[in-house]
């Protein structure tokens, strides 16, 4: 796994140390999250906050920023923001706005993604292209939020090469609402287990890997 990040971070001239590598521990037991985490993995990305609730009791000293990546229900929104370390799948301001209210019953700052969605799929979880600037700029006024950047999931293909233009339009997509904003947005999150070498010559900060690191899941998400 490392070998390849520093082999495609070294093919597009970065440095591989600015690329983090984010475990999706989702359907995986505790054990596994403590393994990676002694092997020297740093982040995990979960997506269902009862399942993190009944793995944490046996990883409550593990060293790692915790990533929640999943659609959020609004009874559950208190739970995340007390639970996780950052928030990384915002798309609506309603959304963003719990959150601000929850990070504030907490005492704490909670940094924030947004997540993009760049296909026109209604299945798909993430905020429009359009609807973006406009998300952003109401997520950078609540007290209690750090909007850090953008986070899409493409839609899949065999060939990884077919995702490229959709990494860099997260990436054009950033670098325009940084601009309006006047703010840095440093985090770019995207990149899977089939598609990650491609994300990194595109830019990613962050690469959210499961089956590469974990293996298969399985049919269940
Ligand atoms: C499951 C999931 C991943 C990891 O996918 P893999 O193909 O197993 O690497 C990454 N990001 C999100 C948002 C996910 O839900």
């Amino acid at each position: 796994m490392y070998e390849r990040v520093a082999a495609a971070a070294g093919r597009s001239g970065r440095d591989p140390a600015e690329i983090a590598l984010v475990g999706v521990s989702k359907t995986f037991p505790a054990d596994a999250i403590r393994e990676a985490s002694t092997a020297g993995l740093r982040h995990f990305g979960e997506n269902r906050i009862q399942e993190w609730e009944a793995k944490r009791p046996a990883l409550t000293d593990l060293d790692a920023t915790l990533h929640f990546i999943g659609r959020l229900q609004s009874n559950k929104v208190r739970r995340a923001a007390h639970l996780f370390d950052r928030i990384d799948s915002v798309d609506t301001v309603a959304l963003a706005q719990k959150l601000d209210v929850a990070a504030g019953e907490d005492e704490k700052r909670l940094p924030v993604l947004i997540e993009v969605r760049l296909e026109d799929e209604p299945s798909k979880h993430g905020v429009s292209e359009a609807e973006l600037l406009p998300l952003a700029g109401a997520i950078s006024a609540f007290p209690n939020l750090d909007l850090l950047g953008l986070l899409t999931v493409p839609p899949f293909f065999e060939q990884p090469e077919l995702v490229r233009p959709y990494f860099r339009r997260l990436r054009e997509n950033r670098d325009r609402v940084s601009q309006a904003l006047g703010t840095r947005l440093p985090v770019l999150s995207m990149g899977m287990s089939h598609d990650f070498e491609v994300a990194i010559e595109e830019g990613a900060t962050e690469i959210r890997i499961g089956t590469a690191i974990f293996g298969g899941r399985g049919s269940q998400e």
